[in-house]
């Protein structure tokens, strides 16, 4: 609606050259119409002579103060010596009347001109607030827009396309020296985009350390462009005397034959810039695949605060085999959320959504009420096992856990030997002090430990070193090159050595086949979990699993 009211208010006031024709026409044509009226309505003498003022004004606002000067002599010719002050009586006016009127209608229009000049002025101010960044004098997005849409008018409806430049720990910055220093660093990227790019390029500053680049068509081609920019922007600045390192990502966005508009292809630049971050490359390019990724990803952190209240996750379990006894010793609790339009999602992909919000601690709580209440029905139906929970470091960041977890203990009457907890993650958190000291109290209580994925990442040694653990489960990647590979088969040997050189139990996950689980066996490793034995599986399905293999044990 105000960009409709803007563009009225912009043909009004900067006519278009045949449109200034025909409005120089009409004006004439009004001032004419008004002679008339006053003529055949009796002369000068009668209050119509008032209606001059409207082409008067007219003029001075489109042609400003030599549109409304011309008007108001015009006006002041057209009621001169030749209009009679009464028609009927056939008198002329007195040469007075007509000059001091026709010196009124040439100042109200120069001074309507004059208005409108200071209007235009302060317009143009306001547009230009509105269109440019501050601090880099460059186009913010909304001036970008207006060039996009001309580019895009001038190229019959062709789009172009777009490259993004985003600095990155341009806060580190902000945060080490203030905001004067970040904004001396902006205005010097600034110099160098601009140095690099020909001056018919449109560079614009449309976020927080992101500019973009209008590809004009029948240039540079985006690679070119990305590579100039690349080259005189480096790394290297400097604030006052202290030399700095940054960072810039590069992401581009072609036109794929759809709508667009300049939102949209930003938009899908800053993804690829993302993206280049992500996978840590200089740049990317958008695809088509990212934004349904994107798409996905804000679905289902959306979805995933209703998910817990609306029943929709569920705990499989898959079961762990003591390869000493045979015996199911106990179940892995893997997550599962059943989406009721995407279906099973699997927790690879929601429990790091999860881990970013606050949602993490519903949900832990969650998991642990509900692996208990399996676990209370298991050791009911005199199921001897143990049920391992996965946590990862941010699990343990709740400071309310320890205690709730044993309040849970409690409530459902589980002996705490009963219950595992799965240690998962890659990274060495910063509170690895307080995780350690959380798992002694659990392990104090009886609880085991184990590090799960052992082998993989550079957390595994640093777990074993700093955390009190029962257990190592080597990591499936191992287990499914064992056959082939030698290493693989080094590794997982060493592992079970040092495991047991430590006094822990050590299973091996991801057993698919019986010459794997034989390798392992013969290779000492204590037990293990798999598809060869059985996938996860719901309560139901588990408990009867559990059952049946328990029984046929006892009848071998
Ligand atoms: P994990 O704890 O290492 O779990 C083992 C994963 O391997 C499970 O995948 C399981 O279904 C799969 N698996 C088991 N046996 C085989 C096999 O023989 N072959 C193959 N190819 N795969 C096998 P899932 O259920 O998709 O879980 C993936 C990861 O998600 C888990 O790895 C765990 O790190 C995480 N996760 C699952 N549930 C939870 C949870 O409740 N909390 C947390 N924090 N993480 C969870
Ligand atoms: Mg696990
Ligand atoms: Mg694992």
């Amino acid at each position: 609606m105000s960009d409709r009211l803007n563009e009225i208010a912009q043909s009004f006031l900067y006519p278009q050259r045949l449109t200034r024709i025909l409005i120089i026409f009409g004006l004439i044509c009004l001032e004419i119409m008004c002679g008339v009226l006053v003529y055949v309505a009796g002369g000068t003498h009668v209050s119509y002579l008032h209606c001059f003022y409207i082409p008067i004004i007219l003029a001075g606002m489109i042609f400003r103060v030599p549109g409304g000067l011309i008007a108001g002599v015009m006006a002041g010719m057209i009621v001169g010596p030749y209009m009679p002050l009464d028609v009927l009586l056939n008198t002329s006016q007195p040469v007075t009347s007509y000059i001091v009127r026709g010196i009124f209608f040439s100042l109200v229009g120069i001074f309507s001109g004059a208005l409108s000049v200071v209007f235009r002025m302060y317009l143009e101010n306001l547009h230009r607030q509105m269109t440019t960044d501050p601090l880099t004098q460059l186009p913010n997005i909304v001036g970008l827009k207006l060039i996009w849409q001309d580019q895009v008018q001038k190229n019959h409806g062709r789009y172009p396309s777009i490259l993004v430049v985003a600095l990155n720990h341009l806060r580190d910055i902000d945060k080490a020296f203030g905001s004067e220093a970040t904004s001396e660093v902006l205005r010097e990227v600034t110099y160098r985009l601009r140095s690099a790019l020909p001056a018919y390029v449109n560079l614009a500053y449309v976020d927080y350390g992101t500019f973009a680049v209008i590809i004009p068509f029948a240039s540079l081609s985006v690679e070119e462009m990305r590579e100039k920019c690349r080259n005189w922007l480096g790394n290297r600045f400097l604030i006052g005397e202290i030399p700095i390192f940054l960072e810039s990502h590069f992401g581009d966005a072609t036109p794929q034959g759809g709508e667009e508009t300049l939102y949209s292809m930003v938009r899908k630049a800053k993804i690829a810039v993302d993206k280049s971050i992500e996978l840590s490359h200089q740049s990317a390019s958008f695809d088509e695949k990212d934004d349904q990724q994107i798409q996905r990803n804000l679905k289902l952190s959306h979805d995933l605060s209703e998910a817990i209240e609306k029943n929709q996750l569920k705990l499989a379990y898959q079961p762990k085999i003591d390869f000493k006894t045979g015996n199911c010793s106990g179940v892995e609790a893997l997550v599962r959320w059943i989406h009721p339009e995407l279906g099973m999602i699997s927790p690879g992909e929601f429990i790091p959504m999860i881990e970013k919000t606050l949602l993490i601690n519903q949900f832990t709580r969650w998991l642990l009420k509900t692996a208990l209440a399996h676990l209370q029905e298991w050791l009911r139906q005199g199921l001897d096992l143990t049920c391992a929970v996965n946590f990862s470091m941010k699990n343990f960041e709740d400071p309310g856990i320890f205690a709730d977890l044993q309040c849970l203990l409690k409530c459902y009457e589980v002996p705490l030997k009963h219950l595992e907890i799965e240690v998962t993650e890659t990274a060495i958190p910063a509170n690895l002090d307080k995780v350690a000291d959380i798992l002694q109290s659990c392990r104090e209580e009886g609880i085991k430990i184990s590090v799960d994925d052992f082998g993989t990442g550079q957390s595994s040694m640093t777990y074993l070193l700093r955390l009190p653990v029962d257990c190592i489960k080597i990591d499936q990647t191992f287990v499914r090159s064992i056959m082939t590979n030698s290493a693989a088969e080094a590794i997982v040997r060493s592992a079970i050595i040092l495991g047991h050189e430590l006094n822990l139990e050590v299973i091996a996950e991801g057993i698919e086949t019986e010459e794997e689980y034989d390798k392992l066996r013969h290779l000492g490793c204590d037990g293990g979990q798999g598809f060869y034995f059985a996938r996860p599986m719901f309560f139901e399905m588990a408990t009867s699993w559990m059952q049946s293999r328990t029984a046929k044990l006892k009848t071998n």
